[in-house]
């Protein structure tokens, strides 16, 4: 049995027409940029979210990098962030000449460890970055409260944290990104909400906020041909947002067909010995966007699902301040020791609302075999 890590086949064959139909209506208006089917998806990502402002640009990594210049994370000034994450977390900071300072990650949510970010905090130190990775949202009533005590802005890296909420202190669920002075979401294909290119958002209460991002998407413009600021090139394609539309309607039973499908990889790995599986912390309501398991001998385990024809995936293989881009900051192996091992074990199984209970049940069998 084949079985690929990710496909867009099957959710395009089930809902056919509504795709061609919104993808037509977008090429025969010829509304290609900024037309109405984004005005209509960043209404519908405020009312999904709670947002009070949404701004659809080009991508995930887009709104990171936008959103890190208007929050001033430049020009030397340090930002907190995670080691373990996708490039675009940290490189929002180099980008503008920020300086990412790393922090391990909690051992078990590989989200920042809360518990080591003050004592990075300095007179240079103006954000934290904190990422929702994976299935559940980073601590976000220490990480405010921190930012709180010592007056740093807050971006919650949200590109894969579609759908997830956190309660906490405050009682009350708030969506991934609502939380901090901006958040941003990914449209990539793979995500939980993901289009048919590249895609992406940014969330803001702030009105301020809100409306600088939407000058920075367009040169820095506040109307046509008059800028204020050195903006980008960066909006949300029309047709991506149309079909994202489409997307939007059906999210909660995508992000629902997800944690049935999460159980059974519980279910069925728990008595595996060799398997760590997922653990959540924190009052919250996750999303399994990626079910990562630890696994001893990752590498020969990655081999044997290939050998089988599953698709597999490792985020991340390398943690960033190991990675050559990033040298110039001077950190050395050792220095993120939880960080390092969880990027020698860990590896994602295949997870999407359409993978069959066959699929999955094969893909398990072929995982304790190898262990056997
Ligand atoms: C996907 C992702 C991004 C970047 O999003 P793109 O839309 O691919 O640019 C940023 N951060 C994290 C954690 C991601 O997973």
């Amino acid at each position: 049995m084949k079985v690929s890590f990710y496909t867009s086949q099957r959710e395009y064959l089930a809902k056919k027409d509504e795709f061609d139909r919104a993808v037509q209506s977008v090429i025969e208006k010829g509304n290609f940029i900024l037309g109405e089917q984004v005005a209509q998806f960043e209404k519908g990502i405020e009312q999904y979210t709670g947002a009070r402002y949404a701004i659809g640009v080009a991508s995930g990594t887009d709104a990171l990098t936008i959103a890190s210049d208007i929050l001033g994370f430049k020009d030397g000034k340090e930002v907190i962030t995670s080691p373990f994450t996708f490039l675009a977390s940290a490189s929002c900071i180099t980008k503008h000449k920020g300086r990412p300072v790393f922090v391990d990650i909690d051992e078990e949510t590989f989200a920042l460890d809360v518990n080591k970010i003050e004592e990075k905090i300095n007179p240079q130190t103006v954000g934290i970055l904190p990422i929702h990775l994976f299935d559940q949202m980073a601590d976000m009533d220490r990480i405010m409260d921190i930012a709180q005590n010592h007056q740093l802005r807050v971006l919650e890296d949200a590109a894969e944290a579609f759908g997830m909420r956190w309660k906490g202190k405050s009682g009350q669920y708030r969506h991934a990104g609502t939380i901090a002075d901006f958040g941003v979401f990914s449209f990539f294909p793979t995500k939980t909400l993901g289009g048919y290119g590249d895609g992406g958002m940014i969330v803001t209460n702030d009105e301020e906020l809100g409306r600088k991002a939407k000058y920075y998407r367009v040169h820095g413009a506040s109307k046509k041909y008059h800028y204020d600021f050195i903006g980008y090139n960066s909006r949300l394609d029309t047709l991506q947002a149309a079909i994202l539309n489409v997307k939007l309607k059906y999210i909660d039973d995508a992000i629902s067909k997800r944690e049935k499908i999460a159980k059974q990889y519980i279910e069925c790995l728990s008595d595996c010995e060799a398997v760590t599986l997922p653990t959540l912390k924190g009052d919250q309501k996750q999303v399994y966007y990626v079910f990562n398991i630890l696994a001893k001998n990752r590498d020969q385990l990655a081999e044997h699902l290939a050998k089988n024809e599953i698709g597999y995936s490792i985020y991340y293989p390398r943690p960033l301040h190991l990675q050559p881009c990033f040298s110039y900051l001077g950190y050395a192996k050792g220095d993120f020791p939880v960080a390092e091992r969880v990027s020698e074990n860990i590896i994602a199984l295949p997870i999407y609302p359409e993978i069959t209970t066959d699929e999955v049940e094969f893909i398990c069998k072929t995982i304790k075999s190898f262990y056997k």
